[in-house]
């Protein structure tokens, strides 16, 4: 039996802990594959081309999104954002089922395309003020940029509701287990193991 991947959205307010969970929930669970996107923004100190994102010039970003290589692509915080559809679909062939960390308005844009089956996660943070603490704790953005991205905060939380699961990130354990079980439990409904391999039922006589 062939094993049929499925797509995983994950969002979030920006320092809401997305990225720190993912990492431990990749981790810890097998047959996962991280969609990399590709960025206009600068690299942070830490990530790495290629593996983190694909960071391009806005040209090479415009001249990608013309010849319709983005299965979404949207302006977030000021920068351009895609999701390569050549590399999802290969990786959909594969099997694999693909985390994709995406905006509100990516994950709309996916949820509406019925020739990719998606499942959707919006991560929130405990308060307002947690938020900003982290942000800010994270030490990687200018003033100018965490403004601007506590600004867009409001909205993106307008979204929430319409994702298939909301996780709030208070305690950092329980939000991985949590994102765990759902992963665990979409496999399933699936019919697949919690590991992504297809069951195969056994007869009794
Ligand atoms: P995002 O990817 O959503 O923008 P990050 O994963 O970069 O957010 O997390 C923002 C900051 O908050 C980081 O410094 C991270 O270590 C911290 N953080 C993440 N989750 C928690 C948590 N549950 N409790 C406290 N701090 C957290
Ligand atoms: P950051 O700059 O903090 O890495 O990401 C900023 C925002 O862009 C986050 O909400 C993140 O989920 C979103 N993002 C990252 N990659 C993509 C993408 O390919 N498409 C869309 N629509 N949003 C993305």
């Amino acid at each position: 039996m062939s094993v049929k991947g499925q797509l995983f959205i994950l969002s979030a307010p920006s320092g809401a802990g997305k990225t720190t969970i993912l990492k431990k929930v990749m981790a810890q669970v097998p047959g996962l594959a991280f969609s990399v996107s590709h960025t206009t923004r600068s690299p942070r100190s830490g990530e790495e081309n290629g593996v983190d994102y694909h960071f391009v010039s806005v040209e090479e970003f415009q001249a990608m999104r013309d010849k319709g290589l983005f299965l979404e692509w949207a302006e977030v915080h000021e920068n351009f954002y895609g999701t390569s559809r050549p590399a999802i679909m290969k990786q959909l062939a594969r099997g694999l089922d693909i985390v994709l960390d995406i905006d509100v308005q990516g994950a709309a844009i996916i949820s509406r395309d019925a020739t990719v089956p998606a499942v959707s996660v919006f991560i929130a943070p405990p308060t307002l003020l947690e938020l900003e603490k982290r942000l800010r704790g994270r030490g990687t953005d200018s003033e100018e940029t965490i403004e601007l991205r506590l600004n867009n905060t409001a909205w993106e939380m307008e979204s929430a509701p319409d994702y298939n699961y909301l996780v709030i990130n208070d305690s950092l354990e329980e939000a991985v287990t949590t994102l765990k079980a759902v992963i665990i439990a979409e496999r399933s409904r699936g019919h697949r193991l919690p590991t992504g391999e297809p069951i195969v039922l056994v007869n009794k006589t």
